[in-house]
């Protein structure tokens, strides 16, 4: 798997010399260290730490006069899934069944979300994706569209697997403890309501379906 590709300038025809060889060789090591530190070793997926990261560049104060500056709109989305009932899968299965299910489910993201947004493994069998560019139906029609290929994937042993999804699209800077727990209020309402849904923070509290989030609240996630 490629990690990075380094262009050379002024390099002249002829041999390369030692010197640049080992430089490179140590630059890869560095990258290849890098990457593991942000990648979950079970599924590939980027890892909570990096999923910290990620709130941090995006959601801070920072970014988004920056964005204002560029006058972009794009908003981020963010997106927690967790899977249904998932104790059951290893009280039946087994924890090696219920690794494979975690595998098959971070592939199946991999598969149907677009290549600039972000997956991330939260922990357990808790996941996030960062939607780049969207707006509230956008956003709903995406992870809708995910909930059911998964509703419709075999797994092997194990059969049918869903997940409950909540989401939020933030419209100013927020603490990234504040816009998780937004999601996490949209997720819960979809676990409690039966599970295998997606919900919007946004959409349940204009529908006045749930109490507006207390600003910068700790998180503790289901
Ligand atoms: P709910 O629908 O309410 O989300 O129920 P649930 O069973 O999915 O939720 P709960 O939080 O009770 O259980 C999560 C389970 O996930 C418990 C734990 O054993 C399992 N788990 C967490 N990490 C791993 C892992 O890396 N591998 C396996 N096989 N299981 C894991
Ligand atoms: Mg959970
Ligand atoms: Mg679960």
């Amino acid at each position: 798997k490629v990690l990075a590709a380094v262009l050379l300038g002024g390099v002249h025809d002829g041999p390369p010399t030692p010197l640049l060889g080992s430089v490179l060789s140590v630059y890869g090591q560095q990258l290849a260290l890098l990457h593991r530190s942000r990648t979950d070793a079970l599924t590939g997926l980027f890892n909570r730490q990096s999923f910290d990261d990620s709130m941090t560049r995006l959601f801070s104060d920072a970014a988004w006069s920056r964005r204002r500056q560029h006058d972009r709109r794009g908003r981020w989305c963010v997106a927690l899934l967790d899977i249904d009932h998932f104790k059951q899968v290893n009280d039946r299965f087994g924890h090696l069944y219920g690794d494979e299910v975690l595998l098959l489910f971070a592939q199946l993201m991999i598969r149907s979300f677009r290549d600039e947004d972000l997956l991330f493994r939260y922990g357990g069998e808790e996941f996030v994706v960062l939607l780049a560019d969207v707006d509230q139906s956008m956003a709903g029609m995406v992870l809708e569209r995910f909930r059911q290929s998964l509703e419709a994937f075999a797994f092997p042993q194990v059969g049918r697997v869903t997940a409950t999804i909540g989401f939020s699209i933030p419209g100013e800077a927020l603490p990234a403890g504040a816009i998780l727990a937004q999601a996490d209020k949209a997720l819960y309402f979809g676990k409690a309501r039966g599970r295998n849904q997606v919900h919007s923070y946004e959409r349940l509290l204009a529908r006045g379906e749930l109490a507006a989030a207390p600003a910068g609240d700790d998180v503790e996630l289901f």
